[in-house]
């Protein structure tokens, strides 16, 4: 059971596209399904009409997912639930710092609200961290480790304007839709320790990892984080799901180009090849050809 879950903060793009053709072959080459899930949880940078317009190039471009589309927007009930749990057992609290004061500490929170005792109200709510080493071999980027004591401290699970942290909702999301294989950007590769700690606080069993080179721009950029990567054309479908899978080190044949996006995606479950995956983190948009 694999999984694409974009974020309505844009439309989708070239890297995307990238994204949700790997989760989408990797699923399918094995008749496993493709979940849809809308991670909507940042109003504040949603942009109006973005849903729609992502599931619609999605079906354009020729991809079909399976059961219902989950949205975290209407999944508060079960992520305030788990953080109350938490709390009530003092793994989770109340954390008042401004940004300012845990400037110094560069991205390690120090732990200082860890005994204060604050009231949830106006406030982050932040997990105890393990202070653990975490490590898991990525499918594609081999072994990956962090410690989360040292290298992240106790991290953010509702944020103190009231909005819940992606890596609590991404957690819960995955075990509640019983996702067994995240297919995502290298920009999340260190996301993922943080994700195995709440897998294990809440007895979830761990998914496999494949993370995919990021689609970069000329300036270093994850691509779509500045406004001038366009969205992806309806008409230019079966080009662009050609250059996704070049990208991805899967070699298409040339007399693709005439086919439908259906008949490329045929092509390439039948052929998907994790071990042709470039091993990198980073890959610039303008050497894929
Ligand atoms: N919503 C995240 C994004 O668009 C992806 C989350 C994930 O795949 O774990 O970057
Ligand atoms: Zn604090």
């Amino acid at each position: 059971i694999g999984r694409f879950a974009p974020t309505p903060s844009g439309y989708l793009h070239f890297g995307s596209l990238v994204a949700a053709l790997a989760s989408y072959l990797d699923a399918r080459a094995v008749g496993g399904q493709w979940l849809m899930r809308m991670e909507d949880l940042d109003p504040p940078r949603e942009v109006a009409g973005a849903q729609a317009a992502i599931l619609n190039t999605l079906e354009r471009y020729g991809f079909e997912w399976d059961g219902q589309l989950v949205t975290q927007s209407e999944r508060h009930d079960a992520y305030q639930d788990i953080i109350n749990r938490w709390f009530s057992h003092g793994l989770a609290y109340a954390c008042t710092c401004s940004r300012k004061q845990l400037e110094p500490f560069n991205g390690v929170y120090p732990g200082l609200c860890r005994n204060a005792g604050h009231s949830p109200e106006n406030a982050a709510i932040r997990i105890r961290g393990a202070e653990l080493q975490y490590r898991f071999e990525d499918r594609v980027q081999g072994l990956f480790q962090q410690h989360l004591g040292n290298e992240v401290g106790d991290f953010v699970i509702r944020r103190r304007d009231g909005f819940f942290a992606y890596q609590l909702a991404v957690v819960i999301d995955d075990a509640m839709q019983g996702v067994t294989d995240i297919v995502r950007g290298a920009d999340l590769l260190d996301s993922t320790p943080r994700q195995l700690y709440l897998q294990e606080l809440l007895a979830a069993s761990q998914p496999r990892y494949l993370h995919i080179p990021l689609i970069t721009q000329p300036d270093g950029n994850k691509l779509g984080k500045s406004y001038r990567s366009p969205p992806l054309e309806a008409d230019q479908a079966t080009p662009l799901l050609l250059r996704a899978l070049r990208a991805l080190g899967q070699a298409p044949e040339s007399a693709l180009a005439y086919g439908t996006p259906e008949e490329v995606l045929k092509w390439a479950i039948e052929r998907w090849n994790v071990s042709a995956i470039p091993r990198v983190r980073n890959l610039e948009e303008a050497c894929i050809d």
